[in-house]
């Protein structure tokens, strides 16, 4: 008699979930087999902050699939609360503990999917009651729980990424004041740090405490709850404390078991997800990927990416292989109405890539024309490969239409569009949803005008450097006198062919404007005119990411 194919699958939630009933689609015929060693599987973890903040009303909402649905629609075994502490890899066995108690299963293929756990650093204090992690059900609960039978009011959130400012804003909706305490020198950290600058203020706006630079050391019990001590001698007051400085990849099973890992820590894999070991693939926050922009490796902890990698094992474990293109962090975090979110590479990444040879443009327009009533900023920066114009990567931040456009950049990173493919993209327009060049097209021209090398850009840190050159400003003067570059002289756009006699043509001019179009307006009749004129791309708005006033 044949015997089935048995897959067993480690953790059942972005990637293991997907992967399992993917399979199911693919192969009617082999035993699947799932544990996890939660109490639920399948289950929303991007929505917990939600939970916590009342947003999301019902409990059950977060769960999408439930272990009666997978038995029954897909044919699958679900074992909750069945954790996997051992595998044999020459016995091909896994070892399963569970209140049953402990048991070997076989395997002919085993896929681990057990994501990434919060970091915990030896900190003293860590493990003080009302302290807590955000990672699962029940840990929401505990919050929720902690925040009613305490009638919390203060609460210190550690770490200022993604999942802290989610909580920030969710404790604030429960009525909570927060204090947010970063050890590095920016909120949302795969961000380049000028483009944080819109973050910090926002935050502050909303009545969040944002501390920067100073890492906790320590909590300390108090009468009336928790002191939160950071290195620098400070002592934050809080009844709850959330913990979120990150994640770590959960790698211990697999190096027990003498898997591979990558210089990051995290499982490595080839591009069907299997690894060292051929009977046995990882996906999900667990494995080492490929950079798609740089080609190096990384850890993302996205569920885009391990939903992505669930489906692609499962076509590889049922043998129709395909290959995993790379992960570019495609990302997007909403708070007190802001989004901020960003695709490819960013500056930081580059510079660790040791890539050089990029250009950047800055740009503000609005996320619909301007005349239409109700038009925001979006604040957008833009990378490029300076010699054959390949979009690396993209952020923005701003109130409306900020995911769309970084939406639209990510599929050109994917399909290695370049910046004159931006300018002639052809995107939906009425006045309410965009403009007739959009800030996707508005960004692929200024990009274009670089490399075509019809406009020089001036380097904003190069202002530190007091080098011989004009600082020329052309707005109006009354723009100019609320606040100019040091140094700068005014000549607005309009008197410009009248009084460029008064510029020195031995001197490097640098042009500033607003937002950095009328600067190109005027670069261009400059340097028309025999002059060494440079923009400061986006204007006095990018000025003031580089030099923020509180
Ligand atoms: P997980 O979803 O973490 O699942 C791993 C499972 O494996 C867990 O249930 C665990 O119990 C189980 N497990 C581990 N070890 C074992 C073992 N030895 N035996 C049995 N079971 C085991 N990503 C986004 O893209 N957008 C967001 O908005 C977003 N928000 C988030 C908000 C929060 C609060 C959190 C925690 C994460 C968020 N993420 C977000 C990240 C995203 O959820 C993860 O990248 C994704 O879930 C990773 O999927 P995974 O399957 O690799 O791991």
């Amino acid at each position: 008699m044949e015997t089935k194919k048995r897959v067993l699958i480690v953790g059942g939630v972005a990637a293991g979930a997907s992967a399992a009933a993917r399979l199911r689609r693919m192969d009617e015929t082999c035993e699947i087999v799932l544990f996890d060693k939660g109490k639920y599987v399948s289950f929303a973890n991007c929505g917990l902050p939600y939970y916590v903040g009342d947003v999301i009303l019902d409990e059950k909402k977060l769960l999408l699939a439930t272990p009666q649905l997978f038995q029954e629609r897909f044919n699958i075994q679900v074992k909750v609360e069945h954790e996997v502490t051992k595998i044999d890899r020459a016995a091909k066995t896994i070892e399963v503990k569970s209140a049953q108690g402990v048991t070997r299963e076989p395997y002919d293929v085993l896929l681990l999917a057990p994501g990434a756990a919060p970091l915990r650093p030896p900190l003293p204090g860590l493990d003080l009651p009302g302290i807590f992690v955000v990672r699962n059900i029940p840990d929401t609960r505990l919050i929720r729980g902690w925040i009613e039978s305490k009638q919390a009011k203060r609460a210190v959130v550690v770490g200022a990424g993604f999942i802290g400012l989610e909580m920030a804003e969710n404790l604030k909706l429960r009525g909570l004041e927060v204090t947010i305490l970063e050890a590095g020198l920016q909120a949302l950290p795969p961000l380049d740090p000028e483009m944080a600058v819109f973050v910090h203020q926002h935050l502050k706006k909303h009545g969040v405490d944002l501390q920067l630079g100073d890492p906790v050391a320590s909590f300390v019990p108090t009468a009336s709850g928790l002191s939160v001590r950071t290195k620098a001698g400070q002592a934050y007051g809080a009844d709850l404390v959330i913990f979120s400085i990150g994640v770590k990849p959960e790698t211990a099973l697999a190096k027990a078991a003498g898997i591979e890992l990558g210089s990051l820590g995290g499982i490595k894999v080839d591009d069907q997800m299997r690894t060292s070991d051929p009977s046995i693939f990882a996906v999900g926050d667990v494995v080492e990927v490929k950079d798609f922009v740089t080609g190096l490796g990384t850890l993302i902890p996205l569920a885009g990416p391990a939903n992505r990698q669930g489906r692609l094992v499962a076509d590889a474990i049922a043998g129709k292989p395909r290959s995993f293109r790379g992960v570019q962090a495609t990302a997007v975090c909403g708070f007190f109405g802001l989004t901020a979110a960003l695709t490819g590479a960013t500056e930081k990444t580059l510079k660790r890539a040791g890539i050089t040879d990029y250009g950047r443009v800055y740009l503000h327009p609005g996320n619909h024309a301007a005349y239409y009533p109700g038009a925001k900023p979006i604040h957008m920066k833009l990378l490029f490969d300076r010699k054959d114009g390949r979009v690396l990567g993209a952020q923005a931040v701003g109130e409306e239409g900020v995911e769309k456009r970084i939406d639209v950049l990510a599929m050109a990173i994917q399909m290695k569009a370049q910046v004159r493919d931006l300018e002639e993209a052809e995107l939906c327009y009425a006045p309410q949803f965009g403009a007739a060049k959009d800030p996707i097209n508005v960004a692929g021209m200024i990009a274009s005008n670089l490399q075509r090398g019809d406009v020089v850009a001036a380097p904003w840190e190069g202002l530190a450097d007091p080098g011989t050159r004009t600082i020329l400003d052309v707005r109006d003067p009354q723009e100019f006198k609320a606040g100019h570059l040091d140094g700068a002289v005014n000549i607005p756009l309009n008197d410009l062919r009248a009084r460029m006699g008064e510029l020195d043509k031995s001197m490097e001019v640098w042009v500033n404007c607003g937002v950095g179009q009328r600067s190109y307006y005027a670069v261009r009749t400059l340097r028309q005119n025999g002059f060494n004129a440079q923009n400061l791309p986006g204007g006095y708005q990018t000025y003031r990411m580089f030099h923020p006033v509180d």
